[in-house]
C-alpha cells in the first residue's frame, strides 16, 4: 500500500479543524443555546448538519460505499479545489491532466498557484499512458482523468486507468460526472484496492440536480477525513440537503434511458447531414460533432434559439460543437436547424 498521507501538505496534516457548536456535543438534546441562532422556528433558523449524515446515508445505500468514504461538496468543483489545497504546496508542487478535458482542473490549479502539466490525448482521444507518466517528477501530487471525458465523450479502458493507479506516485482523481450514461462500470469498486484513488461524481448530470450544487468525492476514509477538515464547516446548506434527499428517492433510470436512446437517435440523424463530418461515439449525455463550419453553425443555432457549446478552439476538437442531449422535442428542434444548414 502506498503511503498516501505522506503526500499531504504538512500544514493540512497538522491542521486543527474548526469545531462547530454541533460537533462538540454528540447526544440528543432539545434546547439549543449553543450556536447563537434565532430560536423561532421557520424551517431554516438552525445551522445544517456539518457532516451531512442523512444525505450521506442515502448516497451510501445508492452507491454501496461506506459513509466515511464519502465527501459531499458544493458541486464537484469544491472537491477539485480541495484536492489542490490538501495535496499541493503552492508554487512548488504540480499536477498532471489530460487535454482536451474539463476546464475546472486548469482554473483550480491556477487559483492555487499549481503548475498543471497537460498532456494531449491521442488523435483518437485514447490515453497516452506512458507520456502521462513521463510528465511526473517528485513534486507531481495529482493526476486528473475524466471518464467518460468531457468534451470527447469517451471512457478510458479500466486496465489503463489501473495501470496509472499502480504506476503514478500521487493521487489519481477520476472524474465520473457522466458515468451513469456509460456502458463501462464505475471505478468505485477499486477504492479498496487503490488507496491513491479519488472518484468524483455529481448529482448535477444524470440525477438532475445541477441547481442544488452537490458534488461527490469517494476515497479512503483517511482522505475523506482530510476533505472534511479543510472544507467550510457548513458547505452544504439545509435546503439543498432536503431537496436532494427527496429527489434521490425517485428513480432516474427511466430518464437516463430516454437520454441514452435519444443519444443514439440524434447521432444517427446527424451523421448523414452534409455539414456533419463526424459524430464521435459518446458514453455521456452529449455528442461531440465535427462540422464543416463550426462558428457559422453555432451562430445559426443561436438564431434558432438553440445554444450548444462551441469547442472548435480547443486543441484536438477543431471544428467541433458539443451538443447536450435534451428532450426529444428539443433534439428535434436542434436537428431541424442543423438539417437546414448549408
Ligand atoms: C458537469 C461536470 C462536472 C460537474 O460539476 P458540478 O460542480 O458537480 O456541477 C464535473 N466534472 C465534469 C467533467 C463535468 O463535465
Amino acid at each position: 500500500m502506498k503511503d498516501i498521507l505522506s503526500l499531504v501538505r504538512p500544514n493540512i496534516a497538522s491542521l486543527a479543524p474548526y469545531s462547530t457548536a454541533r460537533d462538540e456535543y454528540k447526544g440528543d438534546i432539545g434546547i439549543f443555546l449553543d450556536a447563537n441562532e434565532n430560536p423561532f422556528n421557520n424551517g431554516y433558523n438552525r445551522y445544517p448538519d456539518p457532516r451531512q449524515k442523512a444525505l450521506k446515508a442515502r448516497i451510501s445505500v445508492i452507491k454501496g460505499i461506506a459513509h466515511e468514504c464519502i465527501f459531499i461538496g458544493n458541486g464537484s468543483d469544491e472537491a477539485i479545489d480541495l484536492c489542490f489545497r490538501i495535496f499541493c504546496i503552492p508554487g512548488v508542487d504540480n499536477a498532471i491532466a489530460i487535454r482536451p478535458s474539463y476546464g475546472m482542473y486548469r482554473v483550480a490549479a491556477d487559483i492555487n498557484d499549481i503548475q498543471l502539466r497537460e498532456v494531449q490525448l491521442n488523435s483518437d482521444f485514447s490515453l497516452p499512458v506512458d507520456i502521462l507518466l513521463a510528465q511526473a517528477d517528485e513534486h507531481s501530487k495529482l493526476l486528473f482523468l475524466c471518464s467518460p471525458n468531457n468534451p470527447t465523450g469517451n471512457c478510458f479502458p479500466l486496465v489503463q486507468m489501473e495501470e496509472l493507479l499502480n504506476r503514478f506516485d500521487g493521487m489519481v482523481i477520476v472524474d465520473e460526472a457522466y458515468i451513469d450514461f456509460a456502458e463501462q462500470p464505475t471505478l468505485l469498486t477499486l477504492l479498496d484496492k487503490h488507496t491513491n484513488l479519488i472518484v468524483l461524481q455529481t448529482l448535477s448530470k444524470a440525477y438532475g440536480m445541477a441547481g442544488l450544487r452537490l458534488g461527490l468525492a469517494f476515497a479512503a476514509k483517511e482522505i475523506i477525513q482530510l476533505f472534511s477538515n479543510v472544507k467550510y464547516p457548513y458547505n452544504i446548506n439545509l435546503s439543498a440537503m432536503e431537496h436532494a434527499e427527496r429527489l434521490l428517492a425517485r428513480d432516474v433510470c427511466s430518464e437516463v434511458d430516454i437520454i441514452k436512446k435519444e443519444r443514439t437517435r440524434v447521432a444517427k440523424a446527424l451523421a448523414p447531414l452534409p455539414c456533419v463530418l463526424k459524430v464521435y461515439p459518446s458514453d455521456a449525455n452529449f455528442l461531440l460533432v465535427k462540422v464543416t463550419d463550426a462558428d457559422r453553425l453555432y451562430n445559426r443555432l443561436i438564431e434558432g434559439g438553440v445554444i450548444v457549446r462551441n469547442r472548435s478552439r480547443v486543441k484536438g476538437c477543431e471544428d467541433c460543437l458539443r451538443i447536450t442531449i435534451g428532450t426529444p422535442a428539443e433534439n428535434d428542434n436542434m436537428l431541424s436547424i442543423v438539417s437546414a444548414f448549408s
